[in-house]
């Protein structure tokens, strides 16, 4: 089939690749004038490292990586630990292929290498997609330059503002979680003993929390500060580049000031800051439109506390792949195909946005009674029973999708 990808972030990337080793004419179109992600850190569970693995692009990411000892959850205040749950060995012995630590850039450039392998060419930026409409024969995309180009089949991976979700659900707008994320990155070499420790650490705290992650084989530190606040872009318009606003190492460090010098330390070091609100949007009852479907952030955006939005993208889009496999190209066999795909997946992706936001609220429990418990549980699960931890991830992180 002739198919049209809409963005060229990680999700549309992934599709890309998929697609393309199945025999497909692929076109990616990425609004941006330059490929291009975010400077911050990704965690890929061995649920997406399988995923990767498959369609050849862990060997270009691999000088980027960091396979961190353990997942592990500390008091964000004192810097106690709460527990610590080994990954490293663990996770290849029990789902199948590593938990690794990522940046971003690294991630999207082995992405974009990988398809410029499988598909020389077909990537095209600053080209941004306006529109589309469709007839039984083919999808019309309509760029904002006015272009119009013709599919047998368009995937929305246009992230979480997608201009497709919109066009084929109307007025269904993101909305403000409620909290806002803090991003950095530091040199390891700058924070000399008080460099975070070499695991996915949660930093726990009444009303926010924080993760710190080493990419690069160690080299950088990564920092996400989750801040329950007022939408700090106050009319929901863009901010500077998109929807990232510029802050202040001081406006930072009023919300993790008083945490573990650990934090401070980064915050300190770590010259230019940005925060993100984060927008979420309710599960839908489906992705496509006859031959327009959604995919990644467009269709199920989620809080990053599960670290999965990324790797999800990537489950969509093998389960994508797989659903358009030897179907032909009729406007019925398009659909079916897209709705196998949406069946396939809507089960698992709602699931995993549900625990994203549930486990945000464990994160955030304020201090008392129900904090002390849960914790309290958790640290002796990981000391005397870890089996009864890694159970719990064992439908995410072992699945084959
Ligand atoms: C703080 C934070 C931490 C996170 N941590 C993790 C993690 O550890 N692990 C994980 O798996 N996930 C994580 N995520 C989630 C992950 O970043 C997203 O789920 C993922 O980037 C979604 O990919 P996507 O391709 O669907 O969308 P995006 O990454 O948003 O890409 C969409 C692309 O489409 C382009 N585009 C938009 N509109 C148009 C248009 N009209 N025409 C053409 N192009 C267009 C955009 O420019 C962009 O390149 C985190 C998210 C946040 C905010």
């Amino acid at each position: 089939m002739k198919i049209i990808i809409a963005g060229g972030g990680i999700g549309g990337l992934c599709t890309a690749i998929s697609l393309s080793l199945d025999g497909h004419e692929v076109r990616v179109l990425e609004q941006a004038p330059e490929i291009g992600e975010v400077g911050a850190g990704v965690q890929i569970s061995s649920n997406g490292t399988k995923i990767l693995q498959n369609l050849g692009v862990m060997s270009g990411l691999e000088p980027a990586v960091f396979e961190p000892d353990a997942i592990e959850m500390r008091m964000g205040n004192s810097g106690r630990q709460v527990f610590y749950l080994p990954m490293k060995d663990v996770a290849t012995k029990r789902w199948g292929d590593r938990h690794l630590q990522v940046f971003r850039p690294d991630l999207i450039e082995a992405l974009r290498a990988r398809l410029e392998v499988v598909a020389p060419g077909v990537l095209t930026t600053g080209a941004r997609v306006q529109a589309y409409r469709q007839n039984d024969h083919a999808v019309t995309v309509i760029l904002s330059d006015g272009t119009e180009l013709q599919a047998d089949l368009l995937i929305g991976a246009d992230g979480v503002r997608s201009r497709i979700r919109s066009q084929m659900f109307g007025g269904d707008n993101p909305v403000y979680t409620g909290n806002t994320a803090w991003r950095a990155v530091v040199p390891a070499e700058r924070l000399g003993d008080l460099i975070p420790p070499p695991t996915g650490c949660i930093w726990a705290g009444e009303g926010k929390h924080a993760v710190t992650t080493r990419m690069r084989k160690g080299q950088l530190i990564n920092f996400v500060g989750i801040v329950e606040t007022p939408n700090p872009l106050h009319d929901d318009q863009p901010g500077q580049d998109g929807w990232r606003q510029a802050g202040t190492q001081a406006q930072a460090l009023q919300d993790f000031g008083n945490w573990s010098p650990v934090i401070s330390r980064i915050i300190n070091e770590a010259g230019d800051m940005f925060r993100w609100p984060l927008f979420g949007r309710a599960p839908l009852a489906r992705w496509s439109d006859g031959r327009v479907v959604l995919l990644g952030d467009a269709a199920h955006p989620m809080l990053p506390s599960m670290a999965q939005g990324a790797v999800a993208a990537f489950e969509d889009a093998v389960v994508l792949t797989r659903a358009l496999r030897n179907i032909g190209s009729s406007g019925d066999a398009v659909a079916a195909a897209c709705s196998t795909y949406f069946n396939d997946r809507i089960e698992r992706a709602t699931k995993v946005q549900e625990v994203s936001a549930q486990n945000l609220q464990l994160f955030h429990t304020p201090s008392g009674a129900k904090r002390s418990f849960s914790f309290a549980a958790a640290g002796l699960a990981g000391r005397f029973l870890p089996e009864i931890l890694y159970r719990r991830y064992d439908w995410l992180y072992g699945a084959e999708v």
